[in-house]
């Protein structure tokens, strides 16, 4: 029975060649050559192409798809999202930079979050970029600073729905919440926003993450319209973006199913003929993160130390946590599961055993691979972590310990 479990999460996104990892067509033991240091993160562009040109043929042709840039925010990522998506979603001043530094238009990049500095708004409003206003408290603040600076703010309401995503590992909305403006609040603000003058867009309902049951997303889409529906009544002009949220969940752990996202696209097209009539100057957007880049990308180390304490073989590496703390079971996870991983540079050598894989952190906590079935490795041999293109790299503790910083590569 145990060996018909899944041992681990779907890693079948790379193409592997004489049993070693190719990313970008590049062997995974060139790779490391090229990049002249470990541990690295790499990226395939075309992983993250295809991932987008995926989204466009399962969802409605209508929806406009952005890119939420905290997931993964290296400017080379964010540059080669811009040529595919049609917005980006940034959460802090120094986001709003790398997107601006990309040919995106300031009107296709919204700025969310709560806690938002009048530096930071300022600038957004310099911009042009539509600021997703988190209370009403940030509404005068904006009006402030727009009057001060003689431009028009562009915003919209972010909203704090009164239902949750269900089966989503972090919740965002519903409830008592940071995020947002309670939705029996906004029609005041609303007409607020009317009466100063501020360039209304529309809503911004995000209400979780990580989700990969399609029943939960569908609920969550139906009842997203709803509201904005009932919202836009209140509205000082007309709704020009719905922003129905994300979500889109990714296999990460043994017996994750991917999402089924055509699923996912067909109840979005039952919706389509209500969101048009009765929102008819509306774009709808749905903000992606994880779902467009963590299967793009890896996460890679090197053994520097095969050793056998009390019968258990670890393989010590001189990556870890420090850089990948959401492999290590640490970023928002319940119970420790195994992120999918493999000694890259000997895919499916016929000498396989049980291993932990670590870090050189002297915590216990840092720890990639729990009692994992892997080939045979020796020292200088490369460990693969994958479904580590997004929340890796800066969602990491990078200083702890005073390990050097790992490198980034787009291939
Ligand atoms: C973090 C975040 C996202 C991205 O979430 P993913 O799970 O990576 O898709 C999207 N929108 C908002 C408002 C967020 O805070």
């Amino acid at each position: 029975m145990s060996n018909t479990r899944p041992k681990h999460a779907p890693m079948n996104q790379f193409l592997i060649r004489d049993n070693c990892l190719q990313i970008g067509g590049i062997p995974l033991t060139r790779l490391a050559q090229r990049t002249g240091k470990t541990p690295f993160y790499a990226y395939d562009r075309i992983r993250i192409a295809e991932r987008v040109a995926l989204l466009r043929q399962e969802l409605p042709a209508e929806i406009h798809l952005h890119y939420a840039m905290k997931a993964n925010p290296m400017p080379a990522v964010v540059q080669h999202m811009a040529s595919l998506v049609d917005g980006i979603d940034v959460a802090s001043a120094g986001e709003m930079k790398v997107a601006l530094d990309t040919p995106m238009r300031p009107a296709q990049i919204s700025f969310a979050g709560p806690g938002k500095t009048d530096a930071e708004l300022s600038c957004a409003i310099a911009a042009g970029v539509v600021v997703n206003m988190e209370s009403e408290q940030e509404m005068e603040r904006v009006a402030g600073l727009g009057d001060h600076l003689g431009i028009r703010p562009k915003v919209a309401v972010r909203v704090n729905p009164d239902f949750e995503l269900k089966s989503s590992s972090m919740k965002m909305g519903g409830g008592a919440k940071q995020f947002g403006v309670d939705a029996e609040r906004v029609p005041a603000m609303l007409a607020r926003i009317g009466r100063i003058g501020l360039d209304f867009e529309g809503f911004h309902i995000f209400s979780g993450s990580q989700n990969l049951k399609v029943s939960a997303l569908q609920e969550s889409h139906e009842k997203t319209l709803q509201l904005g529906i009932s919202l836009a009544r209140h509205a000082p002009g007309p709704v020009r973006v719905l922003n129905i949220g994300g979500g889109f969940g990714v296999p990460y752990f043994p017996g994750d199913e991917p999402l089924d996202l055509a699923a996912v696209g067909r109840n979005l097209r039952r919706l389509m003929p209500e969101a048009k009539r009765e929102l008819p100057e509306a774009r709808l957007v749905i903000e992606l993160g994880r779902y467009m880049v963590a299967e793009a990308g890896i996460y890679v180390c090197r053994v520097l130390e095969r050793k056998e304490s009390r019968g258990q073989i670890f393989l010590i590496t001189d990556g870890g946590l420090h850089h990948h703390l959401a492999a290590s079971g640490n970023f928002g996870q319940v119970i420790r599961k195994n992120y999918p991983a493999v000694v890259g540079n000997k895919v499916g050598h016929s000498e396989s055993e049980t291993v932990s894989v670590v870090g050189p952190l002297c915590t216990p906590l840092d720890l990639l691979a729990d009692r994992m079935e892997m080939s045979r490795a020796e020292a200088g041999d490369l460990i693969a972590v994958f479904q580590s293109g997004a929340y890796g790299l800066t969602a990491s503790p990078t200083a702890f310990l005073s390990h050097p910083a790992p490198v980034e590569v787009l291939v």
